[in-house]
């Protein structure tokens, strides 16, 4: 690690529906305090939100975090699994199925990502109320690769419901 390694933002999306969910996320936010060559800004409130992907399941809780990391976005995702896996999460719980944890970073610096492991920005940002939400309280003016600034990326009206709980 050289003395020139920049500091980059990254915004890393919190969503749990297992084990008291609000106390997962706010868990999950101050364990990436804990990671190192990273430094917490801002998280944002806490949303509630309908399940999404038509699976039965109890509703979510979800939050957005930005970070100023010097980290390479591989090394910040290992980090974030570990922060999972220790939360009890099975990485054979299904997509978009019920989970204690999930971390997705949602986007790194101005990066754009395809590798089989990780895509960045994540893919399903416009998409989703809420990352949206979330992330449009604590980043607005940010600009996401190919959508655009978050304030003037369009909530979908039709997605399950959302509110801010904290
Ligand atoms: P989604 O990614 O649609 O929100 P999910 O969070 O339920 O779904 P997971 O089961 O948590 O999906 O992760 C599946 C795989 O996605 C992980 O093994 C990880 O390598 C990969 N992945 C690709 N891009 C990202 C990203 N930007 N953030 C987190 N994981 C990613
Ligand atoms: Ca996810
Ligand atoms: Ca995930």
């Amino acid at each position: 690690m050289t003395a020139r390694t920049r500091w980059r933002p990254a915004y890393i999306g919190v969503g749990s529906n297992l084990q008291s969910p609000a106390r997962q996320v706010e868990s999950a936010i101050g364990r990436l305090t804990e990671i190192r060559q990273t430094r917490l800004v801002r998280a944002s409130s806490l949303y509630r939100s309908a399940p999404f992907g038509g699976i039965e399941q109890p509703d979510f809780v979800n939050a957005v975090a930005a970070v100023l990391t010097r980290l390479e976005p591989d090394a910040l995702l290992t980090h974030l699994h570990a922060i999972e896996a220790a939360s009890g999460r099975e990485r054979d719980d299904a997509r978009w199925g019920p989970r204690v944890l999930d971390l997705d970073l949602l986007a790194y610096s101005d990066r754009e990502i395809a590798t089989p492991g990780l895509t960045v920005p994540h893919p399903g940002i416009g998409e989703r109320n809420f990352v949206l939400l979330p992330l449009g309280e604590i980043a607005p003016d940010l600009v996401i690769p190919g959508l655009g600034r978050v304030a003037g990326i369009p909530v979908n009206m039709d997605e399950p419901s959302i509110s801010r709980i904290a």
